[in-house]
């Protein structure tokens, strides 16, 4: 025991002697400098993919005639865990039922999906978006024509991700 505990010491005098570590971090750093592709990206103003399941900033959804998708059936406000959705509907003139208010307190969303997931029609859906910091609480606080514009904004992403999502769900 005592051999093994001196033979210890002399290979850490010696690592400490011939500046293995401080060799090893230089060799490391090198070979990321000149060798091997970086692994950084220029944000802003280069962006990373981002995977479909991504929960980023809520939207609202149309069909193509431009028809609300959304039927005030509430399940996303039922069904969500941080009661962040409010939602009030009300029968049109030809029978439909239709949201007045549909808000969503982004302060308090946790992401989570759910009211995606539960929705029967696709119409509240979450996009790829996580650039939508603000400098007030206020502006957190989203209204059914804020969700629908996004809806709007971000289409061609969202009927593409659900055709890739279709299988598993
Ligand atoms: S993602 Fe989750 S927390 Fe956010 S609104 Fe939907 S159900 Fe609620
Ligand atoms: S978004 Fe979907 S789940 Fe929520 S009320 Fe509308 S139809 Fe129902």
């Amino acid at each position: 025991m005592k051999n093994i505990t001196k033979t210890y010491k002399i290979l850490d005098f010696l690592y400490s002697l011939l500046l293995v570590d401080i060799i090893k971090g230089v060799i490391l750093t090198t070979k990321y400098m000149f060798i091997k592709k970086s692994v950084t990206i220029n944000y802003p103003y280069e962006k990373s993919k981002v995977n479909y399941r991504f929960k980023g900033e809520h939207a609202l959804r149309r069909y193509a005639n431009g028809e609300e998708r959304c039927i005030s059936c509430k399940l996303c406000e039922v069904i969500c865990p941080a009661q962040a959705i409010t939602i009030e509907g009300e029968k049109r003139a030809d029978g439909s039922r239709r949201t007045v208010r549909y808000d969503i307190d982004m302060s308090k969303c946790i992401y989570c999906g759910l009211c995606e997931e539960a929705c029967p029609v696709d119409a509240i859906v979450e996009t790829m978006n996580v650039e939508f910091a603000t400098e007030t609480r206020e502006e957190l606080y989203y209204n059914k024509e804020k969700l629908l514009q996004n809806g709007d904004r971000w289409e061609v992403y969202l009927s593409e991700k659900l055709k890739v999502e279709a299988p598993y769900v």
